[in-house]
């Protein structure tokens, strides 16, 4: 049997990070694609350099041409541009939309039977609009945040308590950023809920700094966000699709229906298997949960709604 290939578009951090994880993985083979002349080819050659001293046998293809995304089982979506000083939300709201409507568009066309994970910032909103342009059933399009937001909840706990991270587990709902709706109920260490370990106001400095964990990089980096944290989450959810894990993770997805909201696509737990998203899985969460999640929701449809304007004549 051939390996799985996974297209990764965007050859920035975040993309050509994911393409390391899943070929080290021995996930699947990768082609990494980019705009930018050079970029993919160098990126996939260095890659390939580095197979035969790590002992993984991923083929890695580099190119500037959408073409590459043919037959691609997975397609890691994460083309896009930073924001830059004097750049309004709406700008970059429609930049980046241009770029990855352009690429659904292509994956439609070069690989209609792949399952779409998008990365690309605004997420909520690209996810959605991915969904939309390339026509794929709901299943097959999702988004990554939760996974990451959870990561980093997670790693603040560990470090707030000193256990493994292997026995934590985390969950967070809703929109990426500030939208998002850390759930300390339902994050554990070894089966005992946070609430119980970990005073309550202490608690909250840690979601606090769990929802700006983007910025908080950022500020750090200067230049560029995050990209370790980011791409392994990427590579953790294309695992999951490529090996039929049925994991259940915090996921990106249109949700129709389960928790009170219907047409919207935000973070909700789901399993994840060969399908895509199998299932949406339904937390019992207290009236003010709800209400935060729900909040989170109609942030994105707000977004989604903006983006619609702008992109009528005249608009
Ligand atoms: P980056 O600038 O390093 O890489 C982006 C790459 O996209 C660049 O190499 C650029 O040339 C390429 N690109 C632009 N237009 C393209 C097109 N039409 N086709 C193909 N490639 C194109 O940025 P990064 O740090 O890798 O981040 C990538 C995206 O992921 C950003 O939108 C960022 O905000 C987002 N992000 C999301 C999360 C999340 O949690 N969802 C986390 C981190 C980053």
């Amino acid at each position: 049997m051939s390996r799985p290939l996974v297209a990764v578009v965007g050859a920035g951090q975040v993309g050509a990070t994911t393409a390391q994880r899943i070929g080290e993985a021995g996930l699947a083979d990768v082609a990494l694609i980019d705009i930018v002349e050079g970029l993919p080819q160098g990126k996939s050659l260095d890659l390939a350099e580095a197979a035969p001293i790590l002992g993984a046998d991923a083929r890695f293809i580099g190119s500037n041409d959408l073409a590459a995304l043919r037959g691609s089982d997975v397609v890691v979506v994460t083309a896009g541009l930073a924001r830059k000083p004097g750049m309004s939300r709406e700008d970059l709201l429609q930049k980046n939309a241009a770029i990855v409507g352009g690429i659904a568009d292509a994956i439609a066309e070069e690989a209609p039977e792949a399952t779409v994970i998008v990365v690309s910032n605004p997420l909520d909103v690209m996810t959605w609009l991915t969904h939309r342009r390339t026509r794929f059933p709901k299943r097959r399009v999702m988004g990554m945040a939760g996974v990451l937001d959870s990561a980093r909840f997670s790693a603040f706990i560990g470090m707030e308590l000193g256990v493994s991270v292997k026995d934590i587990r985390a969950m967070v709902l809703g929109g990426h950023g500030d939208q998002m709706v850390p759930l300390p109920r339902f994050t554990t260490v070894a089966g005992v809920p946070v609430t119980e370990l970990i005073a309550a106001k202490r608690l909250e400095e840690i979601v606090q700094r769990t929802r700006d964990g983007g910025a908080e990089i950022v500020a750090l980096l200067k230049t560029g966000s995050a990209f370790y944290a980011p791409s392994a989450a990427a590579a953790a959810m294309v695992a999951a699709v490529l090996r039929d894990e049925k994991r259940v993770l915090p996921v990106c997805a249109l949700l129709e229906g389960e928790y009170g909201i219907s047409g919207v696509f935000v973070g909700a737990p789901a399993r994840l298997g060969r399908a895509g998203i199998e299932a949406i899985v339904e937390l019992k969460l207290t009236e003010a949960e709800s209400a935060a999640l729900r909040r989170s929701a109609e942030s994105v449809r707000s977004n989604c709604a903006l983006l619609e304007k702008l992109a009528r004549p005249g608009g």
